[in-house]
């Protein structure tokens, strides 16, 4: 494999690459301190041989993204449009409470899976992000705050992307990294079910959230293609494989649609679903998207759905949405300024 961003590497890749072009391979570790605690920008000034600086420098990338605009929301959320080197669009977002600074990344510069509901998947994909580009992202806000969670639920699908994202977990979770807790790293997927599988085979050190969105089959395969290559039944499986072997919770996160899957019958739904898994679900009331055919319920509707999914002792939240004036809500993210 071969990257341009020295951030896409692994430790063990760094001392191999150190080790073929005569350098001392424990230079690889000085080096990860200079990106990963010193969060440098550029090779110069790094404690290490100037040879060997001149090598870093022609062979790799320290710094992959360029700022394009920075939006600030009226409730303190913040999103970010990058270019990546080759001219691409990626957001990254902040998202601030009392006690945590959540930073939700992007895993591709737009996305392939077509969900009708998201501005991201309108925009098609472009490409799957390096792991040293993901990273990047949270080595940005890093710089400014303390990061206390990183969700992957910016543009993209995660597991599409796997083999980055399961390199930047790593170093997300590495002692001599940044040292966050696998508690603290959430990877959301649309439903992608053999890299479910896959994730937890790697031992990815993240949660899983999944974006079941509707909890019937057809409701869910006319908002989701990705619905059509693994049906609900099949998503479920994947699911309960998923929770047996890692003995974890799973999120699932729901949007609330008029007329769709804010109805009585669509709650009876989601409980049969939820009440016998180690689940929990996060509601989110739809962010305005291009289709018309896709609206918000009214208050009553959602405060009666709310009401008959806890009637049943299912644990379900409903998320505030944040940054909706600045397109950073979910779903917004499609390089709007
Ligand atoms: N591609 C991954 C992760 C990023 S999407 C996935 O789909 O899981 C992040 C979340 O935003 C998903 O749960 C998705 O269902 C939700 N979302 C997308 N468009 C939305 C909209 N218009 N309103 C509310 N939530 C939306
Ligand atoms: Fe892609 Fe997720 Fe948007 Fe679907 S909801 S189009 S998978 S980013």
């Amino acid at each position: 494999m071969s990257f341009s961003d020295i951030k896409s590497l692994t430790n063990a890749e760094l001392r191999n690459f150190l080790a073929e072009n005569g350098q001392k391979p424990y230079r690889a570790e000085q080096i990860r301190v200079w990106l990963y605690k010193n969060m440098a920008e550029s090779f110069e000034g790094m404690n290490v041989p100037k040879e060997l600086c001149e090598l870093l420098e022609k062979t790799f990338r320290i710094k992959s993204l360029t700022q394009e605009t920075r939006l600030e929301s009226s409730d303190g959320t913040v999103k970010w449009l990058y270019k990546t080197a080759d001219g691409l669009p990626v957001e990254t977002v902040m998202i601030p409470t009392e006690t945590r600074a959540s930073v939700c990344v992007s895993t591709q510069s737009g996305c392939a899976m077509g969900c009708a509901f998201c501005r991201t998947g309108k925009m098609g994909l472009n490409r799957s992000l390096e792991a040293g580009e993901i990273l990047e992202q949270i080595i940005n806000v890093w710089r400014i705050q303390t990061v206390t969670n990183v969700i992957f639920m910016g543009m993209g699908e995660p597991l599409m992307n796997l083999e980055s994202v399961h390199r930047a977990c790593e170093t997300l979770h590495d002692q001599k990294a940044f040292s966050m807790g696998k508690g603290r790293l959430t990877v959301s997927t649309s439903g992608v079910v053999p890299k479910i599988a896959e994730l937890l085979e790697r031992n990815t050190p993240c949660q899983l959230a999944v974006s079941l969105v509707a909890a019937d089959n057809e409701t869910r395969a006319s908002l989701m293609p990705v619905n059509k290559s693994w049906a609900l039944p099949e998503l479920l499986e994947g699911i309960d494989n998923y929770i047996r072997k890692s003995d974890e919770w799973v999120t699932l996160e729901y949007i609330l649609i008029k007329g769709k899957t804010c109805s009585p019958k669509a709650a009876a739904d989601l409980i049969k679903i939820v009440k016998p898994r180690r689940c929990k679900v996060n509601a989110i009331v739809l962010n305005d998207c291009e289709d018309p055919n896709l609206q918000a319920p009214s208050q009553e509707e959602i405060d009666e759905f709310m009401r008959l999914v806890r009637s049943e002792a299912v644990q379900i939240n409903i998320r505030n949405p944040r940054g909706r004036d600045i397109f950073a809500a979910c779903g917004q993210l499609a390089m709007r300024l």
